[in-house]
């Protein structure tokens, strides 16, 4: 998911509406709004892109300096618009609205806990035990509220949440999901990310720290960390694939991380090859990066159809592989003949791969090799990025050898874990590794799927 916050400008819901657009590769199911102007709260959300459920008129409605927006990608909760955040409630006369990316491993027993109290959920989101955490210790303030609901929860969170009259963002210790702080004149701005600040010519000012929770009201911008960790967990998956490449995430840039893995990929594997092409746009990076490493020429050598969403959102496995062929199109007169190296950055299920694979063969590539820019996914990730079956990953059920041939490859190469964190100038112990190596930063006892609260 994506989140946004503004707080002190007049346009804070048109300048959430921009920082959504910028935020839409990280969740296309439904977009939301909620905004304030220190008294009276106006909300809209709806099932779409950010584009299809705002317009200028919906937008005037949403009054105020502050304003919290959010787009959706379901790893909790199906995708249905009673899940659509940011999700808002009224308690005690006060108005409470929250936007989360990432996901509670501990959901399901806090929930539980509450409705054995009396509480009454209306979603089936994790994000949900957020609000009735905050809403019930409300007593002890805003802050403590939040600091003794950080201590309650457990799993990735980068929260953005709006009363009235204050904004606060808030991470989880191990900073598994992104978040930063931005100023645009006198406003301040959260973001997932910030390409978002960029969009509205915002200044970075610095990342929200993991365990850390930032406070902005009339009084300006005040921060307390309120958990402590001893180690860093930052998924390193949204520098492979989720993240933006023109972000900036935990400190460093997405496309230069992606280049930098293309790169190390031609210092594990030399190949005699004609050409070198990624599937765009989320193989471009690492498809440059190794060209430029390993001297072999590249080639856009498919097209992509722009006016088609992310595929792997769509639901079912027929519209999924409909996705693919309405969305690549392989230039028959590059590829025929050719010894071709395909760099992709991640292989999840394969049903893609394998369907964009045999569209190059189709075209009547000589020999077709595909390097990956990441290892084998393995394991199911619980933090907020959408592969928690474990059965549907393929590469924990087979071999690369078996990968290849369900491939139909001459030959598959995936980074090693080894090179994949020297690619990053990192230490392994910042990152969360666990789709690769299955050491989970975080325990997962009681989580039981993406639709464990239905
Ligand atoms: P697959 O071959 O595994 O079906 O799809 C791999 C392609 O999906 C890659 O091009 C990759 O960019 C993209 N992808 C990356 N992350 C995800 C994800 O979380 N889920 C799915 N299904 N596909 C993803
Ligand atoms: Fe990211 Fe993988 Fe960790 Fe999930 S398991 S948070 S995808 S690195």
């Amino acid at each position: 998911c994506g989140v946004f916050g503004v707080y002190g400008h007049e346009d804070a819901s048109k300048l959430t509406y921009f920082g959504l657009y910028a935020l839409q590769h990280r969740g296309q199911e439904s977009a939301g709004i909620v905004s304030s102007d220190g008294r009276n709260v106006t909300e809209y959300k709806a099932m779409g892109l950010v584009s299809e459920v705002f317009n200028e008129e919906r937008l005037k409605t949403l009054k105020g300096h502050l304003a919290v927006g959010h787009v959706r990608y379901s790893t909790t909760g199906s995708s249905i618009l009673q899940n659509a955040q940011p999700f808002r409630v009224c308690h005690a006369g006060c108005s409470i609205a929250v936007a989360h990316n990432g996901n509670l491993v501990n959901a399901n027993d806090i929930r539980k806990s509450l409705e054995e109290e009396g509480s009454i959920f209306q979603t089936t989101m994790d994000s949900e035990v957020v609000v009735h955490l905050i809403a019930k210790s409300k007593a002890q303030g805003l802050e403590e509220s939040v600091r003794h609901t950080m201590s309650l929860i457990k799993g990735a969170y980068s929260i953005v949440l709006a009363t009235e009259d204050t904004l606060v963002g808030f991470r989880d210790p191990l900073g598994l999901r992104p978040l930063c702080i931005g100023k645009l004149n006198g406003a301040y701005i959260l973001s997932s990310e910030t390409c978002a600040l960029d969009l509205i010519q915002a200044e970075y000012i610095r990342d929200v720290e993991p365990g850390e929770v930032v406070v902005i009201d009339k009084h300006g911008l005040r921060s307390f960390k309120a958990l402590e960790s001893k180690r860093r967990a930052n998924c390193i998956f949204e520098f492979i694939y989720f993240a933006r490449p023109d972000s900036n995430i935990f400190g460093k840039n997405v496309y230069s991380f992606r280049k930098n893995l293309g790169e190390a990929l031609a210092r594990e594997v030399s190949i005699e090859a004609d050409f070198v092409m990624p599937f765009p746009d989320s193989g471009n990076y690492a498809a440059i990066g190794y060209s430029q490493a390993s001297n072999i020429p590249f080639e856009f050598a498919v097209i992509r159809n722009h006016y088609v969403g992310r595929t792997f959102i769509q639901p079912s496995q027929s519209m999924r592989d409909f996705g693919v062929r309405v969305k690549l199109n392989p230039v028959k007169e590059i590829i025929r003949g050719k010894r071709v190296v395909i760099v992709e950055d991640s292989i999840v299920r394969g049903t893609t791969s394998r369907t964009r694979i045999k569209a190059i063969r189709e075209a009547g590539a000589k020999e077709v090799t595909m390097l990956v820019s990441c290892p084998p996914i393995k394991y199911p990730c619980f933090y907020g990025i959408d592969f928690s079956n474990k059965g549907e990953l393929i590469a924990s059920n087979n071999s690369v050898e078996e990968i290849r041939k369900f491939l139909g490859l001459d030959a598959l190469h995936y980074l090693s874990i080894e090179s994949m964190i020297e690619a990053s100038g990192r230490r392994k112990e910042d990152f969360c590794l666990a789709c690769f190596n299955g050491d989970y930063p975080l325990e997962v006892t009681g989580y039981r799927g993406k639709f464990q609260l239905e």
